[in-house]
Protein backbone atom coordinates (compact mmCIF):
# COMPACT_ATOMS: atom_id res chain seq x y z
CA UNK A 1 0.00 0.00 0.00
CA UNK A 2 1.41 3.45 -1.08
CA UNK A 3 1.36 6.30 0.65
CA UNK A 4 1.25 9.86 -0.40
CA UNK A 5 1.61 13.17 1.42
CA UNK A 6 -1.77 14.20 0.97
CA UNK A 7 -3.18 10.64 2.53
CA UNK A 8 -0.66 10.97 5.30
CA UNK A 9 -1.70 14.38 6.25
CA UNK A 10 -5.75 12.89 6.38
CA UNK A 11 -4.11 9.60 8.35
CA UNK A 12 -2.76 11.41 10.91
CA UNK A 13 -5.12 13.89 11.81
CA UNK A 14 -7.98 10.93 11.96
CA UNK A 15 -10.19 12.23 9.01
CA UNK A 16 -10.11 8.76 7.18
CA UNK A 17 -13.37 6.97 7.57
CA UNK A 18 -13.17 3.63 9.50
CA UNK A 19 -9.45 5.15 11.37
CA UNK A 20 -10.59 6.85 14.30
CA UNK A 21 -7.99 8.33 16.59
CA UNK A 22 -7.78 4.98 19.16
CA UNK A 23 -5.55 3.89 16.23
CA UNK A 24 -3.12 6.66 15.44
CA UNK A 25 -0.85 4.84 12.78
CA UNK A 26 -2.91 3.69 9.52
CA UNK A 27 -1.74 0.18 8.30
CA UNK A 28 0.15 1.91 5.40
CA UNK A 29 2.21 3.97 8.31
CA UNK A 30 3.44 0.13 9.70
CA UNK A 31 4.27 -0.59 5.88
CA UNK A 32 6.36 2.10 5.50
CA UNK A 33 8.57 0.94 8.47
CA UNK A 34 7.99 -2.20 6.89
CA UNK A 35 9.47 -1.43 3.29
CA UNK A 36 12.71 -0.28 5.32
CA UNK A 37 13.44 -3.50 6.16
CA UNK A 38 14.25 -4.84 2.58
CA UNK A 39 15.98 -1.67 1.56
CA UNK A 40 18.90 0.19 3.39
CA UNK A 41 18.00 1.80 6.70
CA UNK A 42 19.09 5.52 6.67
CA UNK A 43 21.79 6.45 8.98
CA UNK A 44 20.76 8.82 12.02
CA UNK A 45 22.81 10.60 13.83
CA UNK A 46 21.66 11.44 17.53
CA UNK A 47 23.20 14.58 19.03
CA UNK A 48 22.27 15.85 22.34
CA UNK A 49 23.03 19.52 23.08
CA UNK A 50 21.75 21.61 26.20
CA UNK A 51 18.67 19.80 27.68
CA UNK A 52 17.93 16.94 30.00
CA UNK A 53 17.26 14.19 27.63
CA UNK A 54 13.47 14.13 28.07
CA UNK A 55 12.93 13.59 24.23
CA UNK A 56 14.74 10.47 24.39
CA UNK A 57 12.39 9.07 27.18
CA UNK A 58 9.28 10.29 25.78
CA UNK A 59 10.48 8.73 22.34
CA UNK A 60 11.41 5.19 24.38
CA UNK A 61 8.37 5.22 25.92
CA UNK A 62 6.48 4.83 22.70
CA UNK A 63 3.66 2.22 22.55
CA UNK A 64 2.23 2.75 19.10
CA UNK A 65 5.14 0.52 17.45
CA UNK A 66 7.64 -0.79 19.26
CA UNK A 67 10.75 2.38 19.74
CA UNK A 68 13.50 -0.65 19.41
CA UNK A 69 11.88 -2.30 15.95
CA UNK A 70 12.54 2.04 14.64
CA UNK A 71 15.86 2.29 15.77
CA UNK A 72 17.06 -0.80 15.41
CA UNK A 73 15.17 -2.50 12.39
CA UNK A 74 13.93 0.79 9.87
CA UNK A 75 16.56 3.39 10.92
CA UNK A 76 20.09 2.79 11.70
CA UNK A 77 20.83 4.28 14.47
CA UNK A 78 24.90 4.72 15.01
CA UNK A 79 25.01 7.84 17.93
CA UNK A 80 22.85 7.87 20.71
CA UNK A 81 24.37 8.91 23.81
CA UNK A 82 21.94 7.64 26.05
CA UNK A 83 21.39 4.22 24.39
CA UNK A 84 24.50 3.25 22.38
CA UNK A 85 27.33 1.11 24.12
CA UNK A 86 30.06 2.58 22.92
CA UNK A 87 31.79 5.19 24.07
CA UNK A 88 34.97 7.98 23.91
CA UNK A 89 36.69 8.65 21.26
CA UNK A 90 35.44 5.19 19.76
CA UNK A 91 31.89 6.55 19.16
CA UNK A 92 33.34 9.91 18.04
CA UNK A 93 35.42 8.55 15.16
CA UNK A 94 32.74 5.94 14.31
CA UNK A 95 30.16 8.85 14.58
CA UNK A 96 32.65 10.77 11.62
CA UNK A 97 33.08 7.66 9.56
CA UNK A 98 29.13 7.29 9.06
CA UNK A 99 29.03 10.70 8.31
CA UNK A 100 32.28 10.63 5.50
CA UNK A 101 30.60 6.95 4.10
CA UNK A 102 27.00 8.32 3.64
CA UNK A 103 28.21 12.35 2.67
CA UNK A 104 24.62 14.14 1.43
CA UNK A 105 22.45 10.87 3.05
CA UNK A 106 22.28 10.67 6.88
CA UNK A 107 20.03 12.30 9.07
CA UNK A 108 20.88 14.21 12.60
CA UNK A 109 18.56 14.27 14.89
CA UNK A 110 18.93 17.49 17.35
CA UNK A 111 17.71 16.90 20.80
CA UNK A 112 18.41 20.18 22.90
CA UNK A 113 19.23 23.24 22.05
CA UNK A 114 22.96 24.71 20.67
CA UNK A 115 24.67 26.71 23.56
CA UNK A 116 26.84 29.71 21.88
CA UNK A 117 28.33 31.61 24.20
CA UNK A 118 31.75 30.92 25.08
CA UNK A 119 32.79 29.44 22.38
CA UNK A 120 30.13 26.78 22.33
CA UNK A 121 31.95 25.51 26.35
CA UNK A 122 28.62 24.86 27.95
CA UNK A 123 28.18 22.16 26.03
CA UNK A 124 30.92 19.95 25.45
CA UNK A 125 29.21 16.09 23.77
CA UNK A 126 32.55 14.59 23.54
CA UNK A 127 36.26 14.57 22.98
CA UNK A 128 39.00 13.05 20.71
CA UNK A 129 42.64 13.51 20.13
CA UNK A 130 43.14 15.27 23.53
CA UNK A 131 40.30 17.96 22.59
CA UNK A 132 37.07 18.76 23.92
CA UNK A 133 34.15 18.67 21.34
CA UNK A 134 31.03 20.96 21.90
CA UNK A 135 27.57 20.90 20.74
CA UNK A 136 28.74 23.86 18.43
CA UNK A 137 31.67 22.10 16.96
CA UNK A 138 29.69 19.09 16.03
CA UNK A 139 26.93 20.82 14.08
CA UNK A 140 29.22 22.85 11.73
CA UNK A 141 31.29 19.44 11.08
CA UNK A 142 28.62 17.58 10.68
CA UNK A 143 25.38 19.85 9.42
CA UNK A 144 26.51 20.49 5.82
CA UNK A 145 26.93 17.33 4.69
CA UNK A 146 23.74 15.64 6.39
CA UNK A 147 20.61 14.91 4.12
CA UNK A 148 18.44 16.67 6.92
CA UNK A 149 18.26 17.30 10.48
CA UNK A 150 15.17 16.72 12.96
CA UNK A 151 14.86 19.15 15.74
CA UNK A 152 13.32 17.28 18.33
CA UNK A 153 11.66 19.10 21.44
CA UNK A 154 10.89 22.43 21.72
CA UNK A 155 15.14 23.27 22.84
CA UNK A 156 15.98 22.36 19.43
CA UNK A 157 13.70 23.60 17.53
CA UNK A 158 13.20 27.21 18.84
CA UNK A 159 15.65 27.68 22.09
CA UNK A 160 13.21 26.51 24.47
CA UNK A 161 14.33 26.52 27.85
CA UNK A 162 17.79 26.92 27.64
CA UNK A 163 17.30 29.88 25.76
CA UNK A 164 14.59 31.23 28.16
CA UNK A 165 15.35 34.86 30.21
CA UNK A 166 17.92 34.46 32.74
CA UNK A 167 19.99 32.14 31.03
CA UNK A 168 23.48 33.18 30.15
CA UNK A 169 24.53 30.12 27.68
CA UNK A 170 23.02 32.23 24.62
CA UNK A 171 21.07 28.89 23.54
CA UNK A 172 20.09 28.53 19.79
CA UNK A 173 17.75 26.24 17.90
CA UNK A 174 18.96 24.38 15.29
CA UNK A 175 17.32 26.62 12.56
CA UNK A 176 18.86 29.89 13.86
CA UNK A 177 22.19 27.91 14.61
CA UNK A 178 22.21 26.87 10.64
CA UNK A 179 21.03 30.15 9.08
CA UNK A 180 23.74 31.92 11.64
CA UNK A 181 26.68 29.54 9.78
CA UNK A 182 25.27 29.88 6.47
CA UNK A 183 24.44 26.11 6.47
CA UNK A 184 21.34 25.28 4.21
CA UNK A 185 20.59 21.88 5.14
CA UNK A 186 16.90 21.52 5.56
CA UNK A 187 15.44 21.30 9.06
CA UNK A 188 12.02 19.71 10.37
CA UNK A 189 11.22 20.88 13.80
CA UNK A 190 9.13 18.32 15.70
CA UNK A 191 8.59 20.84 19.16
CA UNK A 192 6.82 20.07 22.79
CA UNK A 193 8.24 19.89 26.02
CA UNK A 194 8.51 16.43 25.29
CA UNK A 195 7.26 16.02 21.97
CA UNK A 196 4.22 13.27 22.19
CA UNK A 197 6.41 10.54 20.92
CA UNK A 198 4.12 9.75 17.90
CA UNK A 199 4.94 13.09 16.69
CA UNK A 200 8.43 11.86 16.22
CA UNK A 201 7.65 8.62 15.09
CA UNK A 202 5.18 10.04 12.74
CA UNK A 203 7.41 11.95 11.09
CA UNK A 204 9.95 9.62 10.61
CA UNK A 205 7.52 7.26 8.64
CA UNK A 206 6.71 10.13 6.29
CA UNK A 207 10.29 11.16 5.56
CA UNK A 208 11.01 7.03 4.78
CA UNK A 209 8.04 6.78 3.09
CA UNK A 210 8.63 10.11 1.04
CA UNK A 211 12.39 9.72 0.03
CA UNK A 212 11.51 5.63 -0.73
CA UNK A 213 8.88 7.44 -3.20
CA UNK A 214 10.89 9.74 -4.80
CA UNK A 215 14.59 9.28 -4.10
CA UNK A 216 16.11 11.52 -1.53
CA UNK A 217 16.56 15.13 -2.89
CA UNK A 218 12.98 15.01 -4.34
CA UNK A 219 10.75 13.09 -1.17
CA UNK A 220 12.84 15.68 0.89
CA UNK A 221 11.01 18.34 -0.57
CA UNK A 222 8.02 16.60 -0.43
CA UNK A 223 8.74 16.68 3.41
CA UNK A 224 9.40 20.51 3.40
CA UNK A 225 6.12 20.48 1.36
CA UNK A 226 4.31 19.29 4.69
CA UNK A 227 5.76 21.55 7.12
CA UNK A 228 3.70 24.78 8.64
CA UNK A 229 5.66 28.28 9.11
CA UNK A 230 7.18 27.20 11.72
CA UNK A 231 8.56 24.42 10.30
CA UNK A 232 6.76 21.57 12.35
CA UNK A 233 4.70 18.61 10.32
CA UNK A 234 0.77 19.69 9.74
CA UNK A 235 -0.52 16.48 10.87
CA UNK A 236 0.68 16.82 13.99
CA UNK A 237 0.62 20.79 14.52
CA UNK A 238 -1.89 22.14 12.26
CA UNK A 239 -4.49 22.68 14.44
CA UNK A 240 -5.40 24.88 17.80
CA UNK A 241 -5.92 23.34 20.57
CA UNK A 242 -8.71 25.62 21.90
CA UNK A 243 -10.31 25.29 18.49
CA UNK A 244 -9.85 21.54 19.08
CA UNK A 245 -10.77 21.61 22.95
CA UNK A 246 -13.32 19.93 24.48
CA UNK A 247 -14.24 22.60 26.95
CA UNK A 248 -15.21 24.95 24.27
CA UNK A 249 -18.58 25.34 25.15
CA UNK A 250 -17.60 26.28 28.31
CA UNK A 251 -15.19 29.08 27.16
CA UNK A 252 -17.90 30.26 25.31
CA UNK A 253 -20.95 29.88 27.95
CA UNK A 254 -18.17 31.44 30.55
CA UNK A 255 -18.10 28.18 32.67
CA UNK A 256 -14.65 28.55 34.10
CA UNK A 257 -12.81 26.22 36.71
CA UNK A 258 -11.58 28.24 39.29
CA UNK A 259 -9.36 25.56 40.64
CA UNK A 260 -7.59 22.37 39.71
CA UNK A 261 -9.80 19.97 41.24
CA UNK A 262 -12.93 21.32 39.43
CA UNK A 263 -12.90 19.21 36.22
CA UNK A 264 -16.08 20.72 34.64
CA UNK A 265 -15.42 24.31 33.42
CA UNK A 266 -12.68 25.54 30.66
CA UNK A 267 -9.27 26.37 32.44
CA UNK A 268 -8.72 29.74 31.20
CA UNK A 269 -8.71 31.77 34.00
CA UNK A 270 -6.32 28.90 35.55
CA UNK A 271 -3.85 29.68 32.69
CA UNK A 272 -4.61 27.76 29.95
CA UNK A 273 -2.59 29.11 26.65
CA UNK A 274 -4.66 26.87 24.32
CA UNK A 275 -5.83 29.79 22.42
CA UNK A 276 -2.17 30.41 21.52
CA UNK A 277 -1.20 26.69 20.70
CA UNK A 278 -1.03 24.08 18.12
CA UNK A 279 -0.60 20.34 18.45
CA UNK A 280 -2.89 17.37 18.07
CA UNK A 281 -2.93 16.40 21.64
CA UNK A 282 -6.15 16.95 22.12
CA UNK A 283 -7.51 14.00 20.49
CA UNK A 284 -4.33 12.00 20.62
CA UNK A 285 -3.90 12.83 24.07
CA UNK A 286 -0.28 11.32 25.74
CA UNK A 287 0.53 7.84 27.79
CA UNK A 288 -1.66 5.72 25.36
CA UNK A 289 -4.55 7.72 25.08
CA UNK A 290 -5.22 7.66 29.07
CA UNK A 291 -4.83 11.77 29.63
CA UNK A 292 -3.53 14.91 28.59
CA UNK A 293 -2.43 18.21 29.55
CA UNK A 294 -5.99 20.06 29.82
CA UNK A 295 -8.04 16.79 31.45
CA UNK A 296 -5.69 17.56 34.70
CA UNK A 297 -4.25 21.37 34.17
CA UNK A 298 -3.68 23.33 31.35
CA UNK A 299 -1.97 24.13 28.27
CA UNK A 300 1.41 25.65 28.95
CA UNK A 301 1.80 26.53 25.25
CA UNK A 302 5.07 24.18 24.83
CA UNK A 303 4.76 23.59 21.22
CA UNK A 304 5.49 27.37 20.23
CA UNK A 305 8.34 29.07 19.26
CA UNK A 306 7.95 31.69 22.21
CA UNK A 307 7.78 29.10 25.21
CA UNK A 308 8.65 29.48 28.08
CA UNK A 309 9.09 33.06 28.31
CA UNK A 310 5.97 34.23 25.73
CA UNK A 311 3.54 31.50 27.42
CA UNK A 312 4.68 32.28 31.31
CA UNK A 313 3.49 32.67 34.08
CA UNK A 314 2.17 29.13 33.19
CA UNK A 315 -1.34 29.35 35.49
CA UNK A 316 -2.49 32.77 35.11
CA UNK A 317 -3.80 34.59 31.90
CA UNK A 318 -4.34 37.77 33.78
S1 LIG B 1 -9.52 24.69 28.55
FE1 LIG B 1 -8.02 25.92 27.43
S2 LIG B 1 -7.99 25.13 25.37
FE2 LIG B 1 -9.84 24.35 26.34
S3 LIG B 1 -11.43 25.83 25.80
FE3 LIG B 1 -10.60 26.50 27.75
S4 LIG B 1 -8.96 27.97 27.21
FE4 LIG B 1 -9.47 26.80 25.36
S1 LIG C 1 -1.80 20.76 24.64
FE1 LIG C 1 -0.44 22.47 25.10
S2 LIG C 1 0.89 21.74 26.79
FE2 LIG C 1 -0.09 19.93 25.82
S3 LIG C 1 1.40 19.20 24.28
FE3 LIG C 1 -0.04 20.60 23.22
S4 LIG C 1 0.95 22.64 23.34
FE4 LIG C 1 1.99 21.31 24.84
Amino acid sequence: MSLKRRDFVKLCTGTVAGFGVAQMFHPAIHEAFADTLTGKRPPVLWLQGHGYTGCSVTLLNHGNLSIADVLLKFISLEFHPTVMGSEGEQAIEHMRSIAKTWKGQFFIVVEGAIPVAAEGKYCIIGEAGHRELSMVDMMKELAPDAAAVLAIGTCAAFGGVPAAKGSVTEALGVSSFLEAHNIATPVVNISGCPPQPDWIVGTIALALELTKQHGLEKGLKEVVKALDSQGRPIPFYGRNVHSNCPYLPQYVNDEMSTSFTDKKGCRYDLGCKGPQAFCDSFERKWNGGVNWCVANAVCIGCTEPNFPDGKSPFYSNV
